[in-house]
């Protein structure tokens, strides 16, 4: 009564009691090991004061190799539980070749470019696409092949040499940048609605029909 009064008169909100003592089910409890990812009863896991629970996150048979493998200078690698994702096994080749050389991403973007820059410019584009359709709400489903495929080394309007290798100037895109073009824009990233023009072409289409933009241009002759 004398704490709820106390909380009404700073005009604060009554504070919920937490029960700090050790419920009795305490060694009963069951936690799952993140290193053999099986359940075992608290007791099974080292004491840390700092934890959640007052344990380890690694049972005791995993802090115990873990020792053993630091000890003999060997890298400690988690034998038993679920394999892995797709996802879990590139973030650990990622993590294993930057602990390696922090600069190798950079290094096989530069060799890909050099060697093959419309094939990086297609990959990126192709991302570029699939959430671009999200966006507008639009059909996906280009790959970065069929990009590759379609994509000209000129623009097929301006005939001018499309830059795949040099990447976005100062204010974004280039004019002579390739760019992805909805044909129809309704219809989406699908194939045979997709041209790879260049950005200036593309900027001056917009989502206009071949008649709007036959009457810009005879506005634009009478000016
Ligand atoms: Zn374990």
């Amino acid at each position: 009564m004398a704490i709820l009064s106390t909380a009404s008169r700073q005009g604060a909100q009554p504070r919920t009691i937490v029960a700090l003592s050790v419920p009795t089910c305490y060694y009963s409890r069951m936690k799952l090991c993140t290193g053999c990812k099986t359940e075992k009863s608290l007791d099974e896991f080292f004491r840390r004061r700092l934890g959640k629970d007052g344990r380890k996150a690694e049972c005791k048979l995993c802090c115990r190799k873990r020792r053993q493998a630091f000890a003999a200078g060997e890298p400690f690698t988690i034998k038993a539980g679920p394999p892995l994702t797709s996802c879990e096994k590139s973030r650990q080749y990622r993590a294993r070749r930057t602990a390696n050389d922090p600069l190798w991403y950079v290094k096989r973007s530069q060799k890909y470019r050099e060697t093959d820059p419309k094939r990086m410019w297609a990959w990126h584009a192709a991302a570029r696409t699939r959430r671009r359709a999200i966006k507008y709400g639009v059909p996906s489903g280009i790959s970065s092949d069929f990009l590759y495929s379609i994509a000209g080394d000129t623009c097929p309007v301006f005939g001018m040499p499309l830059a795949y290798s040099t990447m976005s100037g100062p204010m974004g895109a280039r004019p002579d940048s390739p760019s992805v073009d909805r044909i129809r824009p309704e219809l989406g990233y699908v194939p045979g609605n997709v041209a790879v023009i260049s950005v200036k072409a593309n900027f001056i289409k917009g989502n206009a029909t071949a008649a709007e933009i036959r009457l810009v241009a005879e506005w634009l002759d009478k000016q």
